[in-house]
């Protein structure tokens, strides 16, 4: 391809996203397509993938279709181009008829670069058949792990698209993810018929992110709510596992001033799309949800994300987490786990109708997950790793890197405890096992009394006894059955048991990761904390013009119906407010303020900044 074209591109890339250079493997993906060539490309969270099918479908003949799985994805990307003065549409099942109509004649005009639109929407026939008759520029399919049953997001109408490849064979596909581990992009490839294009895999490192995990103690809730109050005046997503469990969660934090609400797929429409564009529009508001929230919220200035429960797989994780700091500024990720959300994740794939080899490959992925979360080593480092990344170095800012787990051996102990569990014969909890240990049973019955292991267990306090079996439920030693809520345990992989009696296998019991914790337990954060948000790294002095530029953009938020990032990022007020541009010329050098929104705002914000000379 002659460089001029990719000239072009990123001459696109300046005057219409005001984005100066290329980032990661953007430059990559867009030639490959502008040569006619499909082609897959995996990205992280926030890297910038849809510029690698909006240029050159704006660029190439024809119009560019999207494919996406979200409606509220479709609406911020659709809006965020027409704000650029890109022309671009979405075809779905929520629009009026005219708007279609309007649609249909502008797809038939040509004048139309780029069409979003469902992966059931496509495929209907009588779509394909209008389609057929419309030159294409390209095709491209958001999320597309969403086609692979060895993701974490399958969905089965993603399986149809691969039909693309036999209908429109001369159109360029491209499949873009942001997260996918080798076995999944194989299978993306597989389906999607890619086998022979070219895969351009950038690195899945978010130095942004402050990765930390911990154990649950306690009151897992109130533990969410010292977190949250750690971080005042800042937007965070807190996922839970349950509606249930969002609904009381969010309460709680309401109840302790945080405007916080909760999100699930039970909650009346109405109701959810009037929370979410609350959370959307706020500059501090904490989203207390379900997995139901997520794929398509690209509010950029989520500064915290918290798992209240642990998530499904490091895919998921990695999504999830992945929602805070999309504006590059630092954010945090934190996650609260036990052993008996192991023992449920385990179950539940247990329960499931599909086929073993689905099974086993779920089952190993919660157990990658729970080796990460509960690891002694870089949080992010392992998951770069597990995505396949090589020569990955540590990250420095997660708390397995600030901090150092102290471990010490308890092999001994753990013989007793698994030894307990064994003569128990699995039909008791855990806090009866701790007592069993401890002798302090209440009204033993003889055959308990009797046993040997009764009250051996004086070197460790309660916690001590609960840490270690869940130390050794986390190590498969010991194996949690649910038991519908009130969980037994009993002895997991029979052969690592053996080794621990017979003193080959030693076990290492973690001790608290306290002193480096995001948060003290007393809610203080840490003196570390990278995480800041936009504003306060602009300093003191232009902090007033931010806080005017934001006014300014709340306003015409509203005025417009719109997200506020969709206007302009923090990124790019707090460059204006520190760099007080003079002139249109000085303010369209700005990153993030391309022609169409120059013409559109930058005298109003030209107005903003001489109105705070004044
Ligand atoms: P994702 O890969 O998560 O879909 P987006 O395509 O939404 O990411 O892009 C994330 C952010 O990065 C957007 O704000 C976008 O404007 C910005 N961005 C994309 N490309 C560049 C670039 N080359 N330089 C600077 N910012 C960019
Ligand atoms: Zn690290």
């Amino acid at each position: 391809m002659p460089a001029s074209r990719l000239d072009e591109a990123r001459e696109i890339l300046r005057r219409t996203f005001g984005h100066a250079e290329f980032r990661g493997r953007q430059a990559e993906v867009i030639a490959e397509i502008l040569g006619g060539r499909s082609a897959m490309a995996v990205l992280p969270t926030g890297g910038g993938k849809s510029v690698c099918y909006q240029i050159p479908a704006m660029m190439r003949p024809g119009l560019g279709l999207v494919v996406s799985p979200l409606i509220a994805l479709m609406a911020d990307q659709v809006a965020g181009l027409q704000q650029s003065g890109v022309s671009a549409a979405r075809l779905d099942s929520t629009g009026e008829a005219w708007e279609r109509a309007d649609t249909w004649e502008k797809i038939e005009a040509g004048t139309l670069d780029l069409l979003y639109i469902s992966p059931e929407g496509l495929m209907q026939p009588s779509m394909l058949e209008r389609l057929s008759r419309t030159p294409l520029a390209l095709i491209a399919i958001d999320e597309a792990h969403c086609v692979s049953q060895w993701g974490h997001d399958f969905r089965p109408e993603y399986r149809m698209l691969g039909r693309l490849a036999d209908i429109f064979p001369k159109v360029p596909r491209l499949a873009v993810t942001a997260t996918a581990d080798a076995r999944t992009r194989d299978d993306i490839r597989a389906e999607l018929k890619l086998e022979e294009s070219a895969e351009f895999v950038a690195s899945f490192a978010r130095p942004e992110l402050a990765l930390s995990a911990e154990r649950k103690r306690g009151n897992a809730h109130k533990r969410v709510a010292e977190l949250v109050a750690a971080r005042p005046d800042r937007s965070g997503v807190i996922y839970a596992g349950s509606r249930d469990g969002t609904e009381k969660l969010a309460e709680l934090l309401r109840s302790e001033g945080v405007p916080a609400h909760a999100y699930h797929a039970g909650l009346e429409k109405g109701l959810r799309a009037q929370r979410l564009e609350t959370f959307l529009e706020a500059d501090a508001a904490v989203m207390v949800a379900t997995i139901a929230f997520g794929m398509g919220v690209d509010k950029p200035d989520v500064r915290y994300v918290i798992h209240a429960d642990p998530p499904a797989s490091i895919e998921a994780y990695w999504q999830e987490i992945g929602r805070a700091g999309r504006d590059g500024d630092p954010a945090e990720g934190i996650t609260l786990y036990g052993a008996s959300d192991m023992a449920w994740a385990y179950r539940r794939i247990d329960g499931r109708e599909v086929d073993d080899g689905v099974k086993q490959v779920q089952s190993r992925k919660v157990r990658q997950l729970y080796t990460m979360l509960d690891g002694t080593t870089c949080r992010a480092a392992g998951v770069r790793r597990y995505f396949g990344e090589e020569g990955v170095d540590a990250c420095g800012v997660c708390d397995l890197c600030l901090g150092t787990v102290e471990t010490i051996d308890a092999t001994e102990a753990a013989q007793k405890a698994l030894s307990a569990a064994h003569r128990m014969g699995g039909r008791f909890g855990r806090g009866r096992l701790v007592e069993h240990l401890l002798g302090k049973t209440k009204e033993p019955s003889s055959f308990e009394a009797g046993l040997t292991t009764f009250g051996i267990g004086k070197e460790f306090s309660p916690t001590g006894w609960r840490d270690l079996i869940d130390q050794l439920l986390f190590d498969g030693l010991l194996r949690e059955d649910p038991n519908d809520g009130r969980p037994l345990v009993g002895l997991g992989d029979i052969e690592g048991v053996k080794a621990v009696y017979r003193g080959e296998r030693r076990v290492a019991l973690r001790q608290g990761l306290e002193e480096h914790d995001p948060t003290t337990r007393s809610g203080k954060p840490r003196k570390k904390t990278r995480a800041s948000s936009a504003a306060t790294a602009i300093g003191p002095h232009d902090q007033p013009l931010f806080e005017a530029l934001r006014a300014w953009r709340r306003d015409e938020a509203h005025r417009q119906h719109l997200p506020p990032y969709v206007i302009f990022h923090d990124r790019t007020l707090a460059e204006i407010a520190v760099k007080k541009p003079g002139g249109l010329a000085t303010l369209a050098a700005i990153n993030g303020v391309g022609e169409g929104k120059l013409e559109r705002y930058g005298e109003a914000v030209l107005a903003v900044l001489r109105g705070m000379d004044a």
